[in-house]
Order: structure tokens, then sequence, then C-alpha cells
């Protein structure tokens, strides 16, 4: 659990800042006229479709890379959202203030906008307009819906290669990509590499500022975010490595740790398309949240970060320990937990997708009659695990979907409600998708993990290449494609389906195409 003192003095920090910023000086002209080159450098983005409205996003950065390059004072940015992509027929209009305590990032929140279509929208600040991006709102929540598709991704290491798989992202007929965390990476810049980070490693927020910003000039990445609204949740990297809670992998002071996980959570809200509910306060930020498309889907976005207890026995892969099967063992976190139960025990749409971080299923790593475990998966938590998989085998909501990522490459499993026995039920089926970049090119499989896979009966898919997931979803039938890219170290990949598959309404587990 956080440290309550730190968390309320970095807090009260954080808000005297801000109310200095919005109060002290009420004649202070809006600094359109100190803006003297393009502020658009980083892109725009919309996220967290409701039916009736989107966050916009930019956040306005002449000097992208060191800083923002932004005079310290408040500047106002008028949004606009058209009904059609030349914007002339504008149907909301309105004005956001990009301060410098929040990066001069901008989050409007638009509401009073039509259910279910696309809308286009653009920033305008000093004599600067942004380009125009495209978005679209979900279904009325009551309404039969017959079709939702979507892709999504994680795990781009800027270093490790090129964001290519968003070229063909944005050519797939989808609406909506979602994000399930490494979006940026914390290491320091590395020789050798296909690109270069530009920085040692971060650990204050305009270092966490520049590292984003370094990945939001990424052509690809922009149009992706430019296209399609986003739904976005973190994993590790945006802060460190494998930390878990308010503990650093590598056992940094527990103040200071704080101290920087409120860094990396304001310059991770400062950049992503989210609403004010997620705003930070001190070293935490709530993440985890519904969104619903009509009686069709509801995403559970989780959040197994900020609120697990440690890795049991250290993290790495090690045999199953008793630290693991304690009841206190959670991944979510005792509210989030509730959160997730209660809401999937109450949700009447016909799929219940759980979007989150890390594999659930659980895999045994080791070939032959011993057996060894990732301790950062689910695996690590499995009293958390069993609770949750016994909720779903005994409230039975109607057909849950995992989505992860993680651990940059494709699995699909079906979550069994008693992994070492396969004849036991499925209730349910976990989708893991490749990385965009990490890994490097990859290949299609690698011995070391095809070597222990006969041990994990209830895996059917392994694939080590880069890519993202398609997912096409109808009241019947849920589609996943598995798309791959041969190489990403060079730009110019192209991309394939390696493999599909389906799930059918009311019949938990994956049958390949
Ligand atoms: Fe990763
Ligand atoms: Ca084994």
């Amino acid at each position: 659990m956080p440290n309550e003192e730190l968390t309320r003095r970095v807090f009260l920090a954080r808000t005297s800042q801000y109310l200095s910023l919005t109060f002290a000086s009420p004649f202070f002209a809006f600094g359109q006229a100190s803006i003297v080159s393009n502020p658009f450098t980083l892109g725009i983005a919309s996220g967290d479709p409701t039916d009736d409205g989107v966050v916009l996003w930019t956040r306005l950065a002449p000097d992208p890379l060191n800083g923002g390059g932004m005079p310290s004072q408040r500047v106002d940015v008028a949004w606009e959202v058209a009904s059609d992509e030349r914007m002339e027929k504008v149907v909301k209009k309105g004005q956001a203030v990009a301060a410098p305590n929040l990066g001069h990032s901008v989050h409007a929140e638009v509401r009073g906008l039509d259910p279910d279509r696309w809308y286009w929208y653009r920033f305008k600040a000093g004599s600067y307009e942004s380009p125009i991006g495209r978005t679209r709102t979900a279904p009325d929540p009551k309404k039969p819906v017959d079709k939702l598709s979507f892709a999504f991704a994680s795990c781009q290491h800027y270093e490790a290669g090129f964001f290519t798989a968003y070229k063909h992202i944005v050519e797939e007929d989808i609406q909506l990509i979602v994000h399930l965390g490494d979006y940026t990476y914390e290491g320091a810049a590395r020789p050798g590499r296909p690109r270069y980070h530009n920085s040692p490693e971060p650990t204050s927020l305009s270092d966490y500022r520049n590292r984003h910003a370094l990945y939001k000039t990424d052509p690809d990445l922009q149009k992706a975010h430019q296209l399609y609204p986003w739904i976005v949740t973190w994993d590790d990297h945006e802060l460190e490595n494998n930390y878990a809670a308010d503990m650093s992998e590598d056992g940094a002071p527990r103040d200071a740790f704080l101290e920087r996980r409120a860094n990396a959570y304001q310059a991770y809200y400062e950049h992503m398309p989210l609403r004010r509910s997620s705003l930070p306060k001190g070293s935490s930020m709530q993440l985890y949240r519904r969104l619903r498309f009509g009686d069709l889907a509801e995403f559970s976005v989780l959040d197994t970060r900020q609120y697990r207890t440690d890795q049991p026995c250290g993290d790495g892969n090690k045999p199953q320990c008793p630290e693991a099967l304690a009841d206190r063992a959670t991944i979510l976190g005792k509210e989030q937990e509730r959160w997730f139960l209660d809401g999937l025990g109450k949700s009447n749409t016909r799929w219940n997708i759980i979007a989150q971080q890390v594999m659930m299923a659980k895999v045994d790593r080791k070939p032959g009659a011993d057996q060894m475990f990732a301790m950062d998966q689910w695996n690590g938590y499995e009293a958390g695990r069993n609770r949750v998989l016994k909720y779903l085998h005994e409230r039975k909501p109607s057909n849950p979907v995992v989505l992860t990522g993680d651990i940059h490459s494709n699995w699909v499993a079906d979550l069994k409600i008693d992994f070492s026995d396969p004849k036991s039920a499925t209730i349910g089926t976990e989708f893991v998708g490749t990385s965009i970049t990490s890994g490097g090119d990859g290949a299609d499989t690698q011995p070391l993990v095809e070597a222990y896979l006969p041990d994990n009966p209830h895996v059917r898919l392994y694939n080590n290449q880069r890519g993202y997931v398609k997912c096409s979803v109808t009241p019947e039938r849920w589609q996943t494609d598995y798309r791959v890219m041969a190489f990403v170290e060079k730009p110019g990949g192209g991309i394939k389906t390696r493999a599909s598959f389906v799930v059918e309404n009311g019949r938990p587990g994956a049958e390949r195409l």
C-alpha cells in the first residue's frame, strides 16, 4: 500500500502548484502570441468513447524533446468537432486550457454527440491549427449492436524497431484501438539498436515527459492516434520493469520510488487521451474503468501494477511457492478486485472483455514433470486468480474474453477452473497479443518454448513474431486474427494473418479456423 504521508505530501505540493497557476494571475493574458512555432508536434488523439462523447487530446510542444518549449503560462486551446471530414459541419466546439503544471497537455471531454458514428476534430492554439483527427462514439448502451471490431496492441520499445505495425493497423476495418501497456520503455539509450532512446533512465517528471515525447513523435504512432479512438492501460515499463505497487524492481527506497512513480504516472496522463477521472493524485492514478458498446460488449480495463502485492519468492521464473497461494496474494488489490467482480456480476452485455496486462492462464515453463512459473504474471498471485476464475465459473457472466500483452509473443489459451486437469471446465478464453516492436524481428517460434508447450494442453497457439491482434465481434461469434510481421528492425515490414480463432457465443474456449 502507498505511504499515505508521502502520497499526501506529493499531492499537496502538486496541488498548490496547480492552484497558484490557476488563480494567481486573473489578468494574465493567455499566451497565444507567445507560440512561435508549430505546437502540434506530438499529434492529436481521442479516447474512451461513450455513446455521447469522447475525450480529445493534444499537448502543445513546439520543442518536444526538450521539455516542450512552451512558456510557463496557461494557454487557451480551441477545439471543434464536425460531422464531416472537411470540418464544414461543426457540431460542437469549446475551449480548453493547456497549463504548464500538466505539461501543456489538453484533455477536452466532449459531450452531446450522437452514438455510434464517426466524427472529425481539430485544435487551434495561437495561429496554429492541428491536423484533422477522426474519432467514433460508442453505441447507445441499451441498443442492440451487431458488430464491434477493434485491434489491440502492446509493448512498443522504441529502440527495438519501427512502429510499422501501426501503418497496417490503420488500414484494418476497425472502430477502435486498445493498448495494453508498455507504451514507453524506461531504459537508457543503448548502442547498436535500430533506433535510440533520448536520455538515461528517466526518474523526474521532465525526464518522463521527454521520453513520452520521443515516442509520440513517431509518425506511424501519430497516425494511429489521429484516425481511431484508443482505450489505453499501462503495464510496468511506463515506470519501471516489473515494479509492484510501491516496490521497485531493484529495491529503491520506498519514498524515492513513490516520487518517481508520481512523475511517471503524471507524464503518462499528460500524454494519453484519458478523462479527468484519471487525473493523478500524488503518486496514485485511477486507471481501471469500464467502457460499454451497446448490448454487445463491455470492456473492463484493469490495472494489475498499481495495487498488487509483491511478486512471491522474488520475481522471475520459479516453482510455485506458498505466498502465491496465500489469501492475501492479489494482482488487482482488494478494492479493484471487488469492483471488477461486482461489475462482471452485474454486466448484461453479450461479451465481457477483460483488457489487462499480464498472462492470466497458468503456464508451466519447465519441460517434464517439474514446474516453473513466471511470477510477475497471474501465476504469482494464484489465490487471486482462483478467486476470479471461481467467480467466472459460478456466476457465469456472459462470454468472458481476456486480452493480454506483456510477453512479446502471441498465445491463445483456454481458461480452466483447474489448469492441472485438462478435463476440467473451460470457463473463458485468453488472447495474448504480441509486441509492436519489443524483442525485435523474432521468428515464428522458438525451441525453448516449444519444449514446454506439451505440459500446457490448454495453450492453443504460440508465435513469436511482432504485430497486433484484430478482433471482430458479433452477438453469435468472436473472431481473433493474429496479424504478424516478418521484421520490424528495418522499416517496411509487411503484414499477414498467422492464425485465426473463433469463440462461439455460449461456448468458452477458442477454436482454430
Ligand atoms: Fe513489454
Ligand atoms: Ca513441466
